[in-house]
């Protein structure tokens, strides 16, 4: 198979052709047919993430159809379309028996814990367990939009923040995990409040349903002009970028019993922020993390896309080659693209 592949964290990847994977027991193979790049991908690209044993191939984003079955595999079968949570549960944990393998002590993801699917074929495992069957209605390239970003933001948004009609929901950050969130809280009848420092986002983000827009570097305290605008503070914000500042800000811009949901990635130099921690007490503020979704949940998500409700394929930038991926994937830190770029030629 052609895949992307580095030996080195920060050296130029190279698209080489490798073995096709084999299916283990409780795994598929699925022939990837889109495959979203993140900048997930990046940090791990960068060796930011523990997970990663070297030599790699990234990419966790992945829709596509299962070409092998491993023996023991009960609930899929070759030839069916499907996608996958980027944080796959073993099944059996503690985590996983209560319905929440997205924290799985064991678990599977596909371009972190192991090769991913920048690739023709990815290999998943415990597959009867992650496995989501795509409605035919969704296309690769929508389902692979899915994977993380837009299903992190749902559960940020629906299942963490319990985000419901009327309310305010801060939004810092206008990359594909904050207009996700903006789109699924205009869809529950929140209003939704879009920060970032490019208008040029701030105006996609209007287009995906933020009533109400701040450019950070137009504004003295960012969360002074949220409490301006939302009447006394937002009742859920999501930190949608990952930084020490958009953090403090989506606490701090907080009313009284507020929830914030830190979405983006907090790693390396950033890994241990500064919170308003007297606020957080004095306010009974509630914070959480969201780290993908658990597969269960997808059917509440696809039944919201198939109804129209969400469109998650408006928030698809450009469709690029592997081959493009490699400099797309190098630069991703510094991305200014509107919209998430998708792999879909191989
Ligand atoms: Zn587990
Ligand atoms: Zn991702």
């Amino acid at each position: 198979m052609r895949a992307m592949y580095f030996e080195a964290f920060e050296a130029t990847p190279d698209v080489r052709t490798l073995p096709d994977p084999t299916p283990t027991e409780g795994g598929v193979v699925i022939k990837v047919e889109a495959t979203g790049l993140c900048r997930s991908d990046w940090h791990g690209w960068m060796g930011h993430d523990p997970d990663i044993r070297l030599p790699h191939v990234p990419g966790h984003e992945l829709a596509g159809k299962v070409v092998a079955v491993g023996k023991g595999v009960r609930r899929f079968r070759e030839g069916q379309r499907v996608t996958v949570p980027f944080v796959s549960g073993c099944g059996h944990c503690g985590e996983c028996r209560s319905g929440n393998q997205q924290v799985c002590e064991e678990q599977f993801q596909p371009g972190f814990t192991h090769w991913g699917s920048f690739a023709e074929y990815v290999a998943i495992d415990y597959a009867d367990q992650n496995l989501v069957h795509l409605p035919e209605a969704i296309d690769y390239a929508t389902a692979a939009s899915l994977g993380c970003r837009f299903a992190t933001s749902f559960r940020a948004v629906v299942d963490q923040a319990r985000v419901t009609g009327g309310e305010w929901v801060a939004v810092h950050g206008c990359g594909g995990v904050g207009l996700s969130a903006i789109m699924i809280a205009a869809a529950l009848g929140a209003n939704p409040v879009a920060i970032d420092i490019s208008d040029e986002k701030l105006d996609f983000a209007r287009k995906m349903g933020a009533v109400a827009t701040i450019n950070a570097r137009d504004v003295a305290d960012v969360a002074d002009a949220v409490r301006d605008i939302t009447g006394g503070g937002a009742h859920a914000s999501v930190d949608a970028l990952g930084s020490p500042v958009t953090c403090f800000n989506s606490i701090k811009n907080l009313r009284r019993r507020g929830r914030h949901v830190q979405v983006g990635l907090m790693l390396a130099d950033h890994a241990a922020p500064q919170i308003p921690m007297a606020q957080v007490i004095g306010h009974e503020l509630e914070i959480y993390g969201s780290h993908g979704m658990q597969a269960w949940r997808y059917d509440a998500m696809l039944a919201m896309i198939e109804s129209g409700k969400l469109a998650p394929q408006n928030l698809i930038g450009r469709h690029i080659s592997l081959d493009e991926a490699v400099p797309a994937l190098m630069a991703m830190d510094k991305a200014t693209d509107l919209g998430i770029s998708v792999i879909t030629r191989f």
